[in-house]
């Protein structure tokens, strides 16, 4: 029987398969639990990706398989024309724990279809067609998102993108204010930056944002599909600055680890399209019972938990452990920053990264670049996670580092 990392190759995607290669990752996951991930060889490896943030609660949370399970026996597909009670019950849930004001949601599967529901309520709420996005913005992939997401590689095979798109700096709100006039509709920005390379802005940046848009008429929406639910060390980004967007969209963790879904929280003037076309937008399986069930337990975990705290603690403990190997390593690392465990590691160039993740992942510990920024290896570990298991991604990084320091050495 042909493997399955060869039928991957042959007929998904060869050259991501490539890359695997590469980093020495051409295994077959096998199953996970908790912060571990097992391959078909039986070979362990502690999860430091967290699937870019959605595994908040580590793989397969007992109480968010139990409510699947529970749901899956009951009704996993709504028939639409009847209401869902758990999809419903989100949708008051997220109201009731997003920043002040938020209270209506629309319900996709994933990141990008958050983002575009976002698009389309900003454009038909304001009646303007300017999108503005920030440089290393990453937002999604399917054509709306994809053109506020300004990297050449993935926007120039599909072009013509959406019209009416500015791009400015990140974190810079004189540039932003440059770009604001009576045609934009929305700002949509990370209140951390995560594949742009996990980018903190400045202090004042997003309240600067709140304050630009709520004064061109324009909304703010916070893209929170990766630091949302505490990643961050706050339940939300935005409440580092207590700032209220007029939409906020949430996907990764909010499905517990366990099913895909997304959201797209407003205001419900921003939603006002709805009462006279309720089928503005929609979506088959959107916030269907399962991923919805999936979520109410996701969040119920995350409060009694108090996961965003830890996040901060753990964060901390990891964020003092990076700086010194950053002392150690000057050559090899050129900084260390982030929030909570929404860490990035900027190595002196993407080569060095790619090393250096090679070498982790030899010694079990599973690890990724940004997508917008190769040179940044972004750590996003589970929140559940203890002291033992930072110790224990430190030490195989001072290992990977040590081994990538020999492999240079090698070459000069
Ligand atoms: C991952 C991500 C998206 C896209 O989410 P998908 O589920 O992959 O479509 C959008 N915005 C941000 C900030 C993300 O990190």
């Amino acid at each position: 029987m042909t493997d399955a990392f060869t039928l991957f190759e042959r007929h998904v995607n060869p050259g991501l398969a490539g890359l695997l290669r590469f980093t020495g990752l051409d295994r077959v996951e096998s199953h996970a639990e908790g912060p571990y991930v097992w391959d078909t060889t039986g070979k362990r490896y502690l999860d430091f990706l967290g699937l870019y943030g959605t595994l908040n609660l580590g793989h397969r949370h007992p109480k968010v398989v139990e409510a699947v399970k529970r749901q899956l026996d009951r009704m996993p597909m709504s028939v639409r024309v009847l209401v869902s009670e758990p999809t419903a019950r989100l949708a008051a849930k997220l109201a009731e724990i997003t920043p002040e004001g938020l209270e209506m949601v629309f319900f996709g599967n994933s990141g990008a279809e958050a983002v575009e529901a976002a698009i389309k309520l900003a454009r038909a709420h304001t009646g303007r067609p300017t999108l503005v996005t920030t440089e290393g913005g990453f937002h999604g992939k399917t054509m709306g998102a994809l053109s506020l997401t300004p990297r050449p590689q993935y926007q120039d095979p599909a072009k013509p993108l959406l019209p009416g798109v500015r791009v400015v700096p990140y974190g810079d709100l004189k540039a932003l204010e440059e770009a604001m006039d009576e045609t934009v509709a929305a700002v949509i920005v990370e209140p951390v930056q995560g594949e742009g390379g996990i980018r903190v802005p400045p202090e004042g940046y997003l309240r600067g944002v709140r304050e630009l848009t709520r004064r061109w008429g324009a909304l703010m929406i916070a893209d929170e599909v990766q630091t949302g639910l505490g990643r961050t060390g706050r339940l939300w980004g935005v409440e580092w600055e207590a700032v209220a967007p007029d939409l906020l969209t949430s996907a990764k963790a909010l499905g517990g680890g366990v099913m895909p879904i997304g959201a797209c929280v407003g205001r419900p003037e921003v939603f006002s399209v709805f009462k006279e076309n309720p089928l503005y937008h929609s979506s088959t399986f959107g916030g269907n019972p399962l991923a919805a069930a999936a979520a109410l337990a996701a969040i119920e975990v995350t409060l009694e938990e108090n996961l965003p705290q830890r996040a901060l603690e753990v964060g901390a403990y990891l964020m003092e452990g990076l700086k010194g190997l950053a002392e150690a390593f000057p050559h090899l690392i050129a900084e260390v920053r982030g929030r909570g465990l929404m860490l990035g590691v900027e190595f002196q160039d993407a080569d060095i990264g790619a090393l250096v993740v090679a070498e982790l992942a030899e010694r079990g510990v599973l690890t990724a670049f940004g997508l917008n920024n190769p040179k940044v290896v972004r750590l996003e570990p589970p929140l559940i996670i203890g002291k033992e298991h930072v110790d224990e991604a430190l030490s195989a990084l001072e290992e990977s580092l040590k081994a990538t320091e020999k492999a240079l050495e090698g070459l000069l």
